[in-house]
């Protein structure tokens, strides 16, 4: 038996009217003179209040994506909608998440932050996991489960069969962060919303789109879920910037597709090379646009590199991950420079 929506929500946000801006109270297109939000009526366009749901955005993107608008959220961020996932549904000391580990570090952040039980499974060998270790770490407080799928920082996807099955038999919701989907052969479950009504799918304008500066994180869900976001949100969580520069990157949408083309050929080659380095011991399997590979001695490594000029990732100290370095694809010269460094280091 599936929890309700209001059983997972805690009950002060149930309750919660939501502020009502200026923005929110006028809806129209017809008027033409705005005296009430005490704006400054100079210095067009930036002195005006932006869309606090962000229409436009959500229109092109609901092409795009093939999920309706009303399913859509636009944060500062996928960490915001992270954030928004511990406010909404997580009693702080009452309940718990679960979470694969290791896997990316704002989880746990939020968790923390709000004061929430953060419980983490291990992953095997293969960096993967079961429902049955999953739901094993649950209790009647577990609200949500984290998974991501390519995983960061170990690259691989998740099973399919055992997060569909989770979806089905868990009776909370499930957090689906798929920030690099685009460099993946997996289908998305943004396609899923309607079979899996418990299910948060995040993806980000941070990685693919090339946009991590424009904080810019998307969260697709029921449009009951949406809703309850809506309500919590900071009113104008998206500025005008944002937004504008997002609309232009959904025009030449087309773009991204050539970037992610590029990225998985230059991925082929570096990992290819890379193999080959006397300091490297094992590269995993990836479906995103990085990499992690187990060295000889990864933190010698990593400071040679910074010696260099060459940052990568010290995953050294993250659970399974002992002498890992993660490694993000460059651009072809970027990836030469930091071969040639590589061939070039003694042990
Ligand atoms: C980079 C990354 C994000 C992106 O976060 P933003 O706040 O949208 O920049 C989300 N999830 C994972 C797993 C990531 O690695």
């Amino acid at each position: 038996m599936k929890k309700s929506l209001k059983q997972l929500t805690r009950p002060n946000v149930w309750r919660l009217k939501p502020y009502s801006s200026a923005r929110d109270e006028y809806k129209g297109v017809t008027a033409s003179v705005f005296l009430d939000a005490n704006e400054n009526p100079y210095n067009a366009p930036f002195n005006r209040y932006p869309d606090p749901l962000q229409e436009s955005v959500k229109a092109k993107l609901s092409r795009i994506k093939g999920v309706p608008a009303d399913r859509i959220f636009l944060g500062n961020g996928s960490d915001e909608a992270i954030d928004l996932v511990f406010r909404a549904f997580c009693e702080p000391r009452v309940d718990n998440v679960v979470a694969i580990d290791p896997t990316y570090g704002m989880y746990q952040v939020c968790a923390e932050v709000n004061d929430v039980e953060y419980r983490k499974v291990l992953l095997d060998e293969h960096f993967q996991v079961t429902a049955e270790r999953l739901l094993a770490a649950t209790d009647a407080h577990t609200k949500a489960i984290f998974l991501c799928s390519p995983n960061n920082p170990t690259g691989n996807d998740l099973s399919r069969k055992e997060m569909e099955r989770l979806l089905q038999e868990f009776d909370g919701l499930i957090v689906m962060d798929e920030a690099y989907n685009d460099f993946s052969e997996a289908p998305s479950f943004t396609q899923e919303l309607e079979r899996y009504p418990n299910i948060i799918v995040l993806q980000t304008f941070s990685k693919a789109w090339g946009c991590a500066a424009i904080r810019l994180g998307m969260a697709f869900a029921s449009a009951d879920i949406i809703a309850i976001f809506n309500k919590i949100k900071y009113p104008y969580n998206v500025n005008l910037l944002t937004q504008r520069q997002a609309l232009e990157m959904l025009e030449e949408y087309d773009r991204i597709g050539q970037w992610i083309d590029t990225l998985k050929e230059e991925r082929t080659r570096l990992l290819e090379r890379f193999a080959q380095l006397p300091c490297t011991l094992r590269i995993f399997d990836t479906a995103a646009n990085f990499f992690l590979a187990r060295m000889t001695d990864a933190p010698r490594i990593y400071n040679y590199l910074v010696g260099e000029g060459i940052i990568v990732r010290n995953r050294h100290n993250v659970s399974l991950c002992a002498n890992c370095l993660r490694v993000t694809i460059g651009t072809p010269d970027e990836n030469r420079e930091l071969l040639r460094a590589l061939e070039a280091y003694k042990e």
